[in-house]
């Protein structure tokens, strides 16, 4: 440390930048005030301590390298963060009556521990630097927009701006010139405990000895690399490390498939529903706003994006974010076509390293697009068929028991006592092969001897396509009649065959009252097959692939009873990110399922949610087409689903991308072909 009089110097440059820093932060911070007041309470530590000391959202990140070498940096800089905290703490404790711990046994542990992890750091960064400066090369810089100059978005997460080197040489050279001031310590004044710093005394072989001004050039050398560090963070990717810590700790409970209502207060109040102005946005979701490093992860997974379509989600991000600084409204920032393409596949969100939710954002402003009459077409018809007929595929309410005829399924209405309800959806009643699910559903449930009711022609539409398409109020109508049905019949566990169905139940209904257990079918017949009530299905191995639902796996984590229901125990892991990669199987591998490259929470979307099932998709942007070609890949002759939207979407490309008979059926048909 230089003498008394450079101290004073150091310590106000070192407060200048930090107040340079938090300057820059002032008017992002503004713009997150004007957002509305954040109506839930986080638990503060718990989001960092899960998110930031815990980087769960960064372990399962794509491109694979991309993980390691951002652990690599992210603890190396922690523990130079905290080798330099316990220092100060050091040095200036005894001024408040501190004992100077720093000495002794917990001086070696403290050199040892902190002079290695400096190298993951610095090792790191070259990592970072390589990786980029390859890939840069490989596919050149991104294309400037004509009107604003600026790189414009592009999906490789890799292409790179001069600042993103500018962040990787400022790092490089805080971790290198705090590892010479240390080779140059001990090479001008070895200590017998300089081993404990392998590094350092590595380099100091290196070192010449240096004079005593050239050792104080040094040193302010390195600090004048941490001043720039904290003046031009803001303006680096790396602000996130501000501004995602600060998403993390704020991060709502909401699950990943829920979305908040809307109230009716909130519409007298304000006179509008959804969000016009960026401004209707919770504070929260402006902060995560300013957390996106424009990584490209979200847009690399987004299966409309990757069939052709205008959605981009890391360009709506840019968007929302710009909207709130201009002042423009939402729509006028984000195009109309890219906010209904979305088929609320949740695939962005699961990849968001800063925890962005993308389809709140999207729903939100949905929400005001159909307020003020802006949806037209098929879609408009199927929220009347829900509003008329309480099923969107427009059948009366007649007509929901034709599935049962000759099952004699029981119903509520007569009185019969059940342990579980079999909520059948707007699909399993209508679509001829859902309604195949449907009967092999009750059949497997009756030959098990489960007490099961049907609520015929009085289950109605959850309102699930109506609240992602932006009609909340109608969802809203649709959840207040069906959990005033579940009261009138005590019902408290449901097992649905659609996973639309039910993660609304599981995740949204709580915000009517509906208190329900609810499990997916395959999960209830899979435990009736682990009681030995009904036999597995016994598929030859590899000669179906398995589509996971996106509602089902992504948001809701069931990816292990399906495949356990086929005799498959292959396990994910649902609180760790699956793998991405296609599995890779020992010829006498007993598991029986052909795995797609994109599976369990990764899977793929078909194209359905969201109301897209009910929009008009030109052929060659249908999901559901890149999806099939992914089952299809794996060899397999059949594949097996476990929602009806799904095997809508499916059904109609199998047929569309190969002549081969390849069957698709549910799960629950290929179990009753083993217990008939
Ligand atoms: S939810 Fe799915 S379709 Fe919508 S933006 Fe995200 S990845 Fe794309
Ligand atoms: S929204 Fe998230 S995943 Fe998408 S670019 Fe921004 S940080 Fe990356």
């Amino acid at each position: 440390m230089p003498e008394p009089g450079w101290k004073l110097a150091f310590y106000g440059l070192t407060f200048l930048s930090l107040a340079v820093m938090a300057w820059q932060f002032v008017g992002p911070a503004r713009h997150w005030m004007k957002g509305k007041p954040i109506g839930w309470k986080p638990d503060y530590v718990a989001g960092v301590m899960r998110y930031i000391l815990g980087q769960r959202k960064v372990q399962g990140s794509r491109p694979k390298d991309g993980a390691p070498l951002h652990l690599m940096i992210f603890y190396g800089f922690l523990s130079l963060f905290v080798a330099t905290t316990l220092l100060a703490i050091a040095t200036y404790g005894p001024l408040i009556g501190l004992p100077n711990f720093h000495r002794g046994l917990y001086y070696l542990v403290y050199e040892t521990v902190f002079d290695v992890l400096g190298l993951f750091f610095v090792a790191g960064v070259v990592w970072a630097f390589v990786r980029r400066w390859r890939n840069d090369r490989l596919h050149g810089q991104p294309p400037l927009d004509a009107e604003t100059g600026k790189p414009v978005f592009s999906r490789n997460p890799l292409t790179s701006e001069a600042k993103d080197y500018v962040t990787l040489l400022i790092l490089f050279m805080l971790g290198v010139t705090g590892y010479v001031i240390e080779a140059a310590r001990i090479a001008n004044s070895p200590q017998e405990w300089d081993w404990a710093s392998p590094v350092g005394l590595a380099l100091s072989r290196l070192t010449p000895g240096l004079s005593d001004q050239a050792y104080v050039g040094l040193w302010w050398f390195h600090a004048a690399w941490a001043w720039a560090f904290f003046a031009f963070l803001p303006q680096m990717r790396l602000k996130h490390i501000v501004t995602a810590t600060l998403t993390a700790a704020g991060s709502p409970e909401q699950k990943m498939g829920e979305l908040l209502p809307i109230r009716m207060e909130e519409v007298e109040r304000t006179g509008q529903i959804g969000v016009a102005q960026a401004t209707d946005y919770s504070r929260w979701h402006l902060l995560s706003l300013d957390a996106c490093m424009s990584c490209g992860r979200c847009t690399e997974v987004c299966p409309a994006y990757n069939v052709g379509k205008v959605l981009n989600p890391k360009q709506v991000v840019a968007d929302v974010h710009r909207a709130l600084v201009t002042g423009d409204g939402v729509a006028a920032s984000v195009s109309e076509e890219a906010l209904w393409a979305c088929t609320t596949c949740n695939a962005c969100v699961e990849a968001c390293p800063v925890l962005i939710r993308h389809v709140d954002i999207i729903v939100d402003a949905r929400r005001n697009l159909v307020a003020e009459g802006k949806l037209s077409g098929t879609p408009t018809v199927m929220l009347r068929q829900v509003a008329a007929s309480g099923n969107a595929w427009g059948a009366p309410s007649s007509n929901r028991e034709d599935w049962m005829k000759g099952l004699d399924v029981p119903l509520c209405r007569d009185g019969v006592e059940f342990d579980v309800l079999l909520w059948v959806g707007c699909a399993g009643a209508t679509d001829p092969g859902a309604v195949r699910t449907t009967k092999a559903v009750a059949t497997l449930l009756k030959k098990a001897g489960v007490k099961f009711a049907c609520l015929g022609q009085e289950e109605a539409c959850t309102g699930d396509p109506a609240r992602r398409t932006g009609d909340e109020f109608l969802f809203q109508e649709q959840a207040g009649k069906n959990v005033h049905v579940f009261e009138k019949y005590g019902v408290t566990k449901v097992v649905t065959p659609c996973p639309h169905c039910f993660n609304t139940f599981k995740n949204e209904y709580h915000q009517f009252g509906g208190r329900l257990e609810v499990v997916h079918h395959t999960q209830f017949l899979n435990e009736l097959v682990q009681q030995g009530r009904l036999e597995p299905a016994t598929p030859e191995p590899g000669k179906v692939a398995y589509h996971d639902p996106c509602y089902l796996a992504r948001v809701n984590g069931v990816s292990d009873a399906p495949r356990a229901l086929v005799g498959d125990r292959t396990h994910f892991d649902t609180d760790e990110p699956a793998v991405v990669h296609a599995l890779t199987r020992e010829p006498d591998d007993p598991r029986r399922l052909a795995e797609p490259v994109q599976h369990a929470q990764k899977t793929l979307c078909c194209g359905a949610g969201g109301g897209r099932m009910w929009f008009d998709e030109e052929p060659g942007k249908r999901p559901s087409e890149r999806r099939v070609r992914q089952l299809l890949d794996t060899g397999a002759k059949q594949i097996a689903v476990a929602c009806p939207f799904c095997r809508i979407m499916l059904d109609a490309s199998v047929k569309q991308a190969t002549d081969e008979d390849v069957r698709l059926v549910d799960l629950a048909e290929m179990l009753l072909d083993s217990n008939r």
